[in-house]
């Protein structure tokens, strides 16, 4: 019987767990319930370790093969957190806790690798060992970097770590996935420009830091459209502008920016960062006014590497077939902070397609639940052709 179909023979009871998830969402590192839940499930499924507590609420399941003569360890990666949005789904199952949902579907993706977790433990027909991760605070807090800076990769031997998302748009039953990378880096910053305040019918008696920071803003957008190749990709989206007072008759002394920047390349985002610093002093400067630039770098690009993209590439096509495989996704300017696993061990992260949905952090977005056993049967047939059992 296909991998798929022995997976879908429990996923009705995943279709309950993945529910339980949904009506129950936690935020960042706060995810208590749901990493208890993780736990005791894993444990009730017969993983042979279940470590809590790693990089503060992430938790770790280890799963031994029938043999495990090969000695290696390969890592399978969830994440547990939920995004502080009021849900507009109107299932059944819609959050109990007003003003948070999981908008994202990491309740799926947790459910997924729990049913590969359960497979697994029932089955063990791989030779090595298994690591199931799931982590917390995927939505901005740096849960995957916590569990890394935690000793995770070392403290279980992990060789090879994978990651997986869904993606609306991309059909059910699809997976879509490319070499190198996958998703930008992401960073933020915060520019205070400095002028002189005064009368506002009065400007040349002023240093007026509005009109210094349009300027920056639209000179900023230079650093994409002029400083870049027009084949590499960088956005710099300036996100907030702020000025103390609300008033018509008053040039105030300062205004405040904030943003994010997203690029594809290390090196663009390098070039991006030393230009975003020359053109915010130097605009003010220009205009007789000052400012900083407190640039913080945050989630590195998530860059597979090529000989896990197609061991993934093999699992998937495997699983449902070469024409429901895109293997030369175009990357997305979003980010993912599965890229500090990557940074640390070979791996490759890939897109299970979630149909016809609402987008990724949308209040009326729910993983579908026809997505449970592909996701699963796509961790259960990576794992077994990673580590095959040969013939005696
Ligand atoms: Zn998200
Ligand atoms: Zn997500």
């Amino acid at each position: 019987m296909p991998i798929n179909n022995r997976v879908s023979a429990i996923s009705d009871d995943m279709i309950q767990v993945r529910h339980e998830f949904h009506a129950d969402p936690e935020l960042d590192f706060d995810v208590h319930r749901t990493a208890a839940k993780v736990a005791d499930l894993l444990r009730s499924y017969g993983c042979d370790e279940v470590v809590e507590g790693i990089g503060r609420t992430g938790v770790v399941g280890i799963i031994h093969g029938s043999r495990t003569d090969s000695g290696k360890v390969i890592g399978l990666r969830a994440d547990m957190d939920a995004l502080p949005i009021e849900e507009q789904t109107g299932v059944a199952y819609a959050s109990t806790t007003p003003g948070l949902m999981h908008a994202c579907g990491h309740d799926g993706h947790t459910t997924m690798l729990l049913g590969a977790a359960r497979y697994l433990a029932e089955t063990r027909q791989f030779d090595g060992s298994v690591a199931v991760i799931f982590q917390p605070a995927e939505e901005g807090g740096g849960g995957g970097r916590e569990m890394v800076d935690d000793g995770m990769m070392e403290r279980f031997s992990i060789a090879e770590v994978y990651g997986m998302h869904n993606w609306p748009g991309v059909p059910v039953g699809s997976f879509a996935i490319t070499s190198g990378v996958i998703m930008a880096s992401s960073d933020v910053f915060d520019i205070t420009v400095t002028g002189k305040g005064g009368h506002a019918a009065m400007p040349h008696l002023c240093i007026d830091p509005v009109v210094v920071a349009a300027q920056m803003i639209v000179a900023l957008q230079g650093i994409a459209s002029r400083n870049t190749d027009p084949v590499d990709a960088v956005v710099i989206t300036v996100t907030s502008m702020d000025m103390p007072a609300d008033n018509y008759n008053v040039i105030p002394s300062q205004v405040f920016l904030k943003g994010t920047l997203r690029a594809l390349e290390p090196a663009t985002r390098d070039a991006a960062e030393a230009a975003m610093h020359r053109v915010v002093e130097h605009t003010a400067l220009a205009m007789g006014a000052t400012a900083t630039l407190d640039y913080q770098r945050d989630y590195p690009a998530t860059i597979n590497t090529p000989a896990q993209t197609q061991h993934a590439i093999d699992a998937a096509v495997s699983l449902v077939g070469s024409e429901h495989v895109d293997t030369a996704r175009a990357p997305s300017m979003g980010s993912e902070d599965f890229s500090y696993m990557l940074n640390a061990r070979p791996g490759a992260f890939i897109f299970v397609g979630n149909g016809d949905s609402a987008g990724l952090h949308h209040p009326q977005y729910n993983f579908n639940d026809d997505c449970l056993a592909y996701g699963s049967g796509y961790w259960v047939t990576l794992t077994e052709s990673l580590l095959p059992v040969k013939p005696a």
